[in-house]
């Protein structure tokens, strides 16, 4: 059998719903994502270990000196990062990875990473953007606005991903990432072996 294990990388605004979009994704594909680490405070309702691992500053920059991240940016004032450790045990379940990740860290990424898949969700409008963050009431007015100024320094790199889901209706957009990732498993170059062997037993 050829390896399917692939790295998948999500980035999109903040309040986009790229974290809905994948809880269904789970459900109907072989992803997994990735539980990153980070420095900011926990939301209501989120889990250490599960949401996200809270590392204080310290500890977080421990890690990167002893090259534990295999990725991580700053973004509006707190470290984000993925472990390897959190890689190699999915990729150990036999599952694919997804990073869902800014574009910083997605960049350089895709830099070390060619083979990576790589996709960008889109809000339907900024004001629809502004208004899911606001309703999500998780963030302060000032935190808002940050995150909808870096969602409009985010976008214009969009062009540097394979493949734009627009998440219109969370629905749609479901259907729209699980499609990307069954053409990708459907790739010639998995089934190379097989193939092989089907020439071989005419
Ligand atoms: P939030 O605070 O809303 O959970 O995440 C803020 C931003 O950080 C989002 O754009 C999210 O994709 C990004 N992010 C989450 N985890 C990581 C990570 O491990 N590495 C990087 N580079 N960005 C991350």
């Amino acid at each position: 059998m050829n390896d399917k294990r692939m790295l998948i990388i999500l980035s999109g605004p903040s309040g986009c719903g790229k974290g809905t979009m994948l809880a269904e994704v789970v459900k109907r594909t072989a992803c997994q994502v990735s539980v990153s680490a980070t420095t900011r405070q926990p939301r209501g309702g989120e889990i250490d270990g599960v949401n996200y691992h809270f590392f204080t500053r310290e500890h977080f920059e421990q890690c990167i000196a002893e090259d534990a991240m295999f990725e991580y940016a700053p973004y509006c004032d707190n470290y984000y990062g993925t472990l390897r450790s959190e890689l190699e045990a999915i990729w150990a379940q036999g599952k694919h990875v997804v990073l869902e990740i800014e574009v910083q860290g997605a960049l350089k990424v895709m830099a070390e990473h060619p083979e990576a898949i790589t996709i960008f969700t889109m809000p339907p409008t900024i004001a629809e953007l502004r208004r899911r963050l606001e309703k999500r009431g998780t963030e302060e007015p000032e935190v808002i606005e940050k995150r909808i100024a870096r969602a409009i320094e985010e976008i214009p790199f969009a062009d540097r991903y394979q493949y734009i889901v627009w998440n219109d209706k969370l629905e749609d957009a479901v259907d729209d990432f699980c499609a990307i990732v069954q053409a990708e498993e459907n790739r010639t170059k998995y089934s190379k072996e097989r193939i092989g062997a089907l020439i071989t037993s005419c």
